[in-house]
């Protein structure tokens, strides 16, 4: 089994890629990301066409926690230790933003109940206390948390989604504005100027690769960097027995799991407990690692529900916990390595290296430069 709970719908498949087709822009990826850079160069008057390998939606921008986080893959408090205050808030700043955007362009689908960041034990609970001061000096609202889920620091910025919902919700906007995406088109060669598929070949200005996952298969130049692991999940019938109005991530974000409005849970996590096996670019679930998620669901959530759904996809990352935004060859820019957290600042680089691309400013890629060379 490897299907996501999020695939509860029929989603008419889109055209493969035949024959030659020009645009000035050609976008790789047709998840979160490379569906947001074609919204923004879209709004910049940009001819761009889109292609994935799969369907829209079938690598992890459809298979995630649905989780919607202000910030960036690490802690607040780290990133203010990485790169200090002024970065870091102009940072968070920018990911609060694009929650308010998400929220604005389909009203319904995020819901903004905020999230809870519950600690697994003392030394944890130190760390929420630094979390919760370093979020505070900045003025960002956060508060302390004690409730039947446990002890931590409830954002009441955040949200959370049915991320495979989303994603085809903005596919579909893309394609009113008759923005030619194509499905089951894998590439298999980019040479300036040129894209090609099994079936076909795009003639464009530029290229924007925008593949979380095994980012570094299609450019082997940002190896060591970016490095793909695999994250897995399951998912249950409706579980009345149980009540998450907030979507929870626990011992240090490790573990996380959302109640969806009809009652049924979407757990994921323990990648930590088989760390080597996990840097892998397979997407297959496997039993040692759904095991310690339905012990964890029994035991700590208190489910009872029984488990309908196990998936995985991948993901990667950077040894700074900061995302990939580059030109890497000439005229082909790359985004992606989120480091796990990618429904919010995959869609923030994905929209800068588009606008990058368009010779327009960008502050979301210059604040990540900036954070890389230490805030300086
Ligand atoms: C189990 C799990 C839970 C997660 N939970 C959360 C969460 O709760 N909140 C959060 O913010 N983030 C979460 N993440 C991370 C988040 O899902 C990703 O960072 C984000 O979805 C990446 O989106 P993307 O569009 O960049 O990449 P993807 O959605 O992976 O899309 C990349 C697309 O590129 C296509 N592609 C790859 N190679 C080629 C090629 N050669 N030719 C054409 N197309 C190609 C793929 O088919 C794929 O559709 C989670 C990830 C996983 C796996």
């Amino acid at each position: 089994m490897n299907q996501p709970l999020w695939d509860d719908q029929p989603w008419p498949p889109l055209p493969r890629l035949v024959g030659t087709v020009r645009a000035d822009v050609c976008v790789v990826g047709l998840g979160g990301s490379g569906l947001a850079a074609l919204d923004e160069l879209a709004a910049l008057g940009v001819n761009a066409i889109g292609l994935d390998a799969g369907p829209v939606g079938g690598g992890a921008a459809g298979r995630n926690g649905g989780f919607v986080l202000a910030g960036l893959a690490e802690f607040f408090h780290r990133t203010v230790a990485r790169c200090g205050r002024d970065t870091a808030a102009a940072l968070y700043r920018l990911t609060l933003d694009e929650i308010e955007r998400q929220a604005r362009e389909f009203p319904g689908m995020l819901r903004r109940p905020g999230s809870l960041r519950l600690a697994a034990d003392a030394a944890e609970r130190d760390d929420c206390r630094a979390h919760l001061a370093a979020l505070g000096a900045c003025g960002f609202p956060a508060e302390p948390y004690a409730g039947p889920e446990g002890e931590g620091i409830l954002l009441p910025t955040d949200g959370v989604m049915q991320p495979l919902r989303r994603v085809r919700a903005l596919a579909q906007r893309l394609r009113e504005r008759r923005v030619l995406l194509y499905e089951h088109s894998p590439v298999r060669k980019m040479v300036p100027g040129t894209v090609a598929t099994d079936g076909g070949v795009v003639l464009c200005g530029a290229v924007l690769v925008a593949v979380d996952g095994k980012l570094e298969v299609l450019f082997p130049e940002l190896q060591p960097r970016a490095r793909t692991a695999r994250l897995q999940m399951l998912g249950t019938a409706p579980a009345p027995e149980v009540h998450f109005p907030r979507p929870c991530y626990w011992r240090y974000g490790y573990e996380y799991w959302q109640q969806q409005p009809d009652g049924s849970i979407a757990l994921g996590g323990f990648r930590d407990h088989a760390l080597e096996e996990e840097w892998t670019r397979q997407t297959e679930p496997t039993d040692l690692i759904q095991g310690l998620l339905e012990k964890f669901l029994r035991e700590k959530l208190g489910v009872r529900a029984p488990v309908t759904h196990r998936w995985a996809a991948a993901v990667a990352y950077t040894p700074d916990a900061l995302p990939v935004i580059e030109q890497v060859r000439a005229n082909v820019w790359a985004v992606g390595a989120y480091n796990g957290t990618g429904n919010v600042v995959g869609a923030l680089s994905a929209r800068a290296a588009a606008r990058r691309l368009c010779g327009e400013p960008a502050p979301w890629a210059d604040l990540v430069a900036r954070a890389r060379r230490g805030g300086s």
